[in-house]
């Protein structure tokens, strides 16, 4: 029996946003706007540029503003950046950021504790966000962190995120990401979420977001590719972690994912070797290496060019 998959991904580039905002060493706006320059010419259809957060809470995204900017917008190319509330989408409004995504965690015991409301009830409290975007022409989307698993909870009931998925229905917001910030997800229990969340929900336009805290980011994309779900965010040399979460580590590499789509012939639409280049400069940059194996050992193709001197291949 052939294995048969879907042929064609779209991958958004997430290692500007998620990656340099967990990042100890704060980047200069040049040095984003490179990286960006970077991104964009490997061809990403969809770039999360940075957050309209509190500069005091996260400093690494205090400009964000400047990189939009700054930046020079391609067509067919969606950039898109993370807000927490109003003052958020007033910030993007004001810079001209066209696409914005909202987040709530699935962990009912952190909602409570940090804001003391449910997660539905959150996503609820954003109808005022999602008035102002619409007024402005913005486009809103959602994202629920800890949809498979959390640190503060035995187990995340898939009766939650539902709750919270529907929350976002209700509020108009039908572009839905779930996300494993924690590291948490393995393949048979993404197969069931996504499974039942593709059967019960299938007018939402689904997004995937793996961290690869425990090695399992791109088994657990392959499982969700069997189910025919085609949208993933990665992050540039696996940069990234999360501040809440004890151990976590960046989201599953984007030289990785790419590296793998290409040798299984999924169409992507980004050059390999551009988002290659990326990677390392990201490295130097932060002055560490990453977690990405294809930047640590090189694209499968091209060991053969380095074959020890005066060896024959047989
Ligand atoms: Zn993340």
């Amino acid at each position: 029996m052939a294995f048969e998959l879907i042929k064609k991904v779209r991958l958004c580039e997430v290692g500007l946003r998620d990656g340099l905002q967990n990042e100890k060493k704060i980047l200069t706006a040049d040095e984003k706007m490179e990286l960006l320059d970077g991104v964009q010419a490997a061809g990403f259809p969809v770039i999360e540029v940075g957050s309209f957060v509190g500069p005091r809470a996260v400093p690494q995204m205090a400009d964000t503003d400047q990189l939009f900017m700054r930046m020079k917008k391609r067509d067919g190319v969606e950039y898109r950046a993370l807000v927490a509330n109003v003052k958020g989408v007033e910030r993007a409004e004001a810079c001209g950021c066209k696409k914005i995504k909202l987040n709530v965690s699935a962990s009912v015991s952190h909602n409570l504790a940090n804001l003391n409301c449910t997660p539905a009830q959150s996503v609820a409290r954003f109808g005022e966000c999602v008035d102002r975007a619409g007024a402005a022409g913005i486009e809103v989307s959602g994202s629920i962190s800890m949809a498979f698993g959390s640190p503060w909870d035995e187990e995340i009931p898939i009766g939650n995120v539902q709750e919270i998925v529907e929350a976002y229905l209700n509020a108009g917001i039908t572009e839905i990401s779930l996300s494993d910030a924690s590291g948490m997800a393995y393949p048979s229990q993404v197969y069931d979420i996504c499974l039942k969340m593709k059967e019960n929900y299938p007018q939402v336009n689904w997004w995937l977001h793996f961290h690869n805290t425990r090695g399992l980011g791109i088994a657990n994309i392959l499982t969700a590719m069997q189910l025919g779900f085609a949208q993933f965010d990665t992050s540039f040399a696996g940069t990234g972690g999360c501040p809440f979460v004890p151990g976590a580590a960046g989201n599953v590499a984007t030289e990785d994912v790419l590296h793998m789509c290409e040798e299984m012939g999924i169409e992507t639409g980004i050059d390999l070797d551009c988002a290659m280049e990326v990677g390392h400069r990201a490295e130097s940059l932060l002055g560490h290496p990453a977690s990405s194996c294809v930047l640590k050992a090189g694209k499968a193709k091209d060991i053969l060019l380095m074959k020890p001197e005066g060896q024959t291949i047989k």
